[in-house]
Parts: C-alpha cells; sequence; structure tokens
C-alpha cells in the first residue's frame, strides 16, 4: 500500500496511556486516529469507564476516535489455557498479538500505513516484546508499525502529568479479569 497521508493507526487502552503518545505523535508530524479495540478489559462497567474518558479527551484534544467493540468471548478463546500465566507472561503475548492484528486489519480497510500502540508507555510491558509482534504483523500485511518506545524519554511520567492535570480515572489494573490484584 501506498499512501502520502500521515495518519496514525494509535491502538489505546485508556486515556491515561493515550495523553502523551497523542502529544509526541503530533510533534513528530502524524495525525494520530486513536482505535478504542480491548475487548481483554473486565468488567463490562470497566470498559466502559475507561472508554468514556478516552471520549472526553479526545473530543476536548480534537482526536478521531474509532471504538470497535468485539465480543470478549474471541478474546477469551484467544487467551485459553493461559489464564494463570504471571502478567507479562505467554497470555500477554497472546494479548499483544491479538489487538495488534485487529488494529493492523483497521488499518489497512482505513488505508492508512502507520500503526503503533500506547502499550509501551507502560512500565509493566515488555516493548520489545510489542515490537517483535507487531513488526510481524506488519510485514504480512505491508504496513509501517511505528516502534516508538512511548515509555522513554520521561514518557511516562509526562502521561501521568497529562492524567492528573486533566483528572482521567486511573485504574490500578492492567485490564483483564486476570490481571485483577496482580499488579
Ligand atoms: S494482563 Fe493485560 S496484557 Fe496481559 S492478558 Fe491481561 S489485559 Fe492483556
Amino acid at each position: 500500500m501506498t499512501t502520502t497521508n500521515k495518519n496514525v493507526l494509535l491502538h489505546a487502552c485508556c486515556a491515561v496511556c493515550s495523553g502523551y503518545p497523542i502529544e509526541l505523535l503530533r510533534e513528530m508530524g502524524y495525525n494520530p486516529v486513536i482505535y478504542f479495540f480491548n475487548p481483554n478489559i473486565f468488567p463490562s462497567e470497566e470498559y466502559e469507564r475507561r472508554l468514556n474518558e478516552l471520549i472526553r479527551y479526545t473530543k476536548k484534544k480534537n482526536v478521531e476516535l474509532i471504538i470497535d467493540k468485539k465480543d470478549s468471548e474471541d478474546w477469551y478463546n484467544c487467551v485459553i489455557g493461559l489464564e494463570n500465566e504471571p502478567e507479562g507472561g505467554k497470555r500477554c503475548a497472546r494479548c499483544f498479538e491479538y489487538r495488534l492484528l485487529f488494529s493492523a486489519l483497521k488499518a489497512l480497510q482505513l488505508e492508512y500505513q502507520y500503526f503503533t500502540t500506547t502499550l509501551t508507555i507502560s512500565p509493566h510491558k515488555n516493548s520489545k516484546l510489542i515490537f517483535d509482534i507487531a513488526q510481524e504483523i506488519a510485514a504480512k500485511y505491508e504496513l509501517t508499525f511505528l516502534d516508538i518506545d512511548f515509555k522513554k524519554k520521561d514518557g511516562f511520567l509526562k502521561t501521568m502529568k497529562i492524567a492528573k492535570e486533566e483528572n482521567f480515572y486511573r485504574q490500578n489494573y492492567c485490564g483483564c479479569e486476570f490481571s485483577i490484584n496482580r499488579n
């Protein structure tokens, strides 16, 4: 695919993780379009809470937001047998792959060349693993994955500062039911 526009599909899990990546991508000359696709988030009240914060923030920042709500059953099937894995283990690798694959497919559908994810802003997440998974998917679909480690250069501190200023709801677990009380 060839395209001259600088739209980037930015997969995002919540408003907290999106603040700094939106700013950085804009500074880099890209137009981030947020893609909220997170069937891993449990329970549904938590899903709605994270999404509503993102709706509020993207409106304020004039960022386009695309929401794909999939049945979580498919996600559960994807991680079946890995429920007791520690955070950062095999279940998370599958979860990254699942969400990044759908992000790539959405980028293809929209005819965007670029996609990336806010997942790398978390100090709990292995950016190298995320990059390896995403690059494999990108190569398969002839897309470009922007391998930006958002936590670097004080990125995590910067996004937390934005979260505080914006008074975002801040969750205390990653997202799936298996990560509750495990951080
Ligand atoms: S802990 Fe987070 S990354 Fe790992 S499987 Fe659960 S939601 Fe996905």
